[in-house]
């Protein structure tokens, strides 16, 4: 037995680990298993990878970019992260349209779950899948596409993976472009009144907002002329950053007073270069994060409810928000189902308590008719989940077709989806 962790530490489970090589040896692994779970980086804050069976990871599993004749779409290896997907693309000069934060979560596990960047016309990961091959709980392989297994599909596009082990998938690339970078800080009121106009001006635009400050450092991305490598790898130094948020874990009342501190500095920045060198930082301290996405037209509103709410109390949350704009989509399980949405994720640094600053915000989110990013803190229950979606039912019956036996269950899924 293996222990296993997330990325914040949140989540363990003792478990059989596998790294298959290939298709076979891990079709034959999934036969004989009487439960299995698929995991790529572990970057999930929810318990969706726990198990305390048996575990598959695909990284070293064979297998090489295909890049279809119309050059709109790739097969790629599922298990191939982010970076090595998106440095492969860009040598046959193809890119993907959007990213988030960071790039060292799979490919499977990125999509299984809705990860996004920002963007107003841009959409999730899962809205670039174009099909994908999966082993099912009884180890045949299948392909599933909008012409071919079209309800698997519509499914296992936002799978949590429960549908089977994904070992390839098509996504939807574009032509390779660079991006320029622009950060600067900005008075929160100012960025309040302006961000719908900006929303509209700018192709990626988010911010960041330490709620005991004023300020916000707003961040943009817009695409510019070929240019080299950027000098550096991520959009902030985090070195300062560290020193006051272990000051803060230990005087957790000084956590207002230190953020407006940070605030004062001078906080701006430029950066070009490769689509797939911009989108990404490195993100070297370590949170826990939940995050809601609202109907865009009440995002702003919400943030302020919270962020009064921590004012008021004067709670320690010591990382800040980050606000960002999804499109609409049509995935049934997709938070963004709905209509587009704002997109407000809250962190707090991973040795401080969360949970309850967590459950009481969630009431706000959920007050104002928000749905959680399924792979960060959420405390959804099997009703919560029916009146949020109304296609989880044909969901449900999916998943019971596909793993009758519910294989692909852990505790945690099995609550909401069984
Ligand atoms: C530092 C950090 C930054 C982040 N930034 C963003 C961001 O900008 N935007 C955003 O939306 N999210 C973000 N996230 C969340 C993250 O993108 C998701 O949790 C994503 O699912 C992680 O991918 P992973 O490879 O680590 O998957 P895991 O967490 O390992 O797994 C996620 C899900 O995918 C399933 N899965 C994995 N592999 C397979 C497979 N081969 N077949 C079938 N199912 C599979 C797992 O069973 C699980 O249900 C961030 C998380 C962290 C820790």
């Amino acid at each position: 037995m293996t222990r296993w962790s997330n990325w914040s530490g949140s989540v363990t489970a003792e478990a059989s680990v596998l790294r298959p090589r290939d298709e076979d040896e891990l079709a034959g692994a999934v036969a004989a298993a009487s439960r299995v779970r698929a995991t790529g980086a572990g970057h999930s804050f929810m318990p969706l990878c726990a198990s305390n069976d048996f575990i598959v990871n695909l990284e070293d599993m064979a297998g090489s970019l295909g890049v279809a004749a119309d050059r709109r779409s790739v097969r790629a290896p599922a298990g191939w992260s982010l970076k090595r997907l998106t440095a492969a693309l860009w040598d046959e000069g193809l890119a993907l349209a959007n990213q988030g934060d960071v790039n060292p979560q799979s490919l499977a596990g990125s999509t299984a779950t809705g990860t996004h960047g920002t963007g107003r016309e841009l959409g999730s990961l899962s809205t670039f899948v174009r099909g994908m091959r999966l082993i099912g709980s009884d180890g045949d392989a299948c392909w599933c596409s909008a012409d071919e297994n079209p309800d698997l599909f519509q499914a296992a596009r936002l799978s949590l993976g429960m549908f089977g082990i994904a070992t390839e998938i098509e996504i939807a690339v574009v032509p390779a472009f660079h991006l320029a970078e622009r950060i600067e800080k900005r008075r929160w009121a100012e960025v309040r009144e302006q961000f719908d106009d900006l929303v509209e001006q700018q192709r990626h635009i988010e911010f960041w907002f330490f709620p005991h400050a004023d300020s916000v450092i707003l961040k943009t991305l817009e695409p510019c002329d070929p240019c080299d490598l950027p000098p550096s790898t991520t959009d902030m130094e985090e070195t300062a950053f560290r020193r006051v948020l272990n000051i803060g874990a230990v005087v957790p009342a000084l956590v207002p007073f230190l953020q407006r501190l940070m605030m004062r500095a001078r906080l701006s920045g430029r950066r070009r270069g490769p689509a797939h060198a911009i989108f990404p930082s490195d993100r070297t301290l370590r949170f826990e994060e939940m995050e809601y996405e609202m109907p865009r037209a009440v995002g702003l509103d919400t943030l302020d409810e919270v962020v009064r709410w921590i004012r008021a109390k004067r709670l320690p949350v010591s990382f800040p928000f980050e606000y960002r704009v999804v499109a609409a989509d049509d995935i049934w399980m997709s938070p963004m189902h709905a209509g587009p949405v704002a997109s407000i994720s809250m962190h707090q640094y991973a040795k401080m308590p969360w949970q309850k600053l967590f459950a009481d915000s969630e009431a706000i989110f959920r007050a104002h008719g928000g749905r959680p990013h399924w792979a960060k803190r959420h405390t959804l229950t099997r009703d919560d989940v029916d009146a949020l979606y109304p296609m989880a039912e044909r969901y449900r019956a999916v998943r019971r077709e596909a793993d009758p036996a519910g294989k692909f269950l852990n505790p945690h899924l099995a609550a909401l989806f069984s």
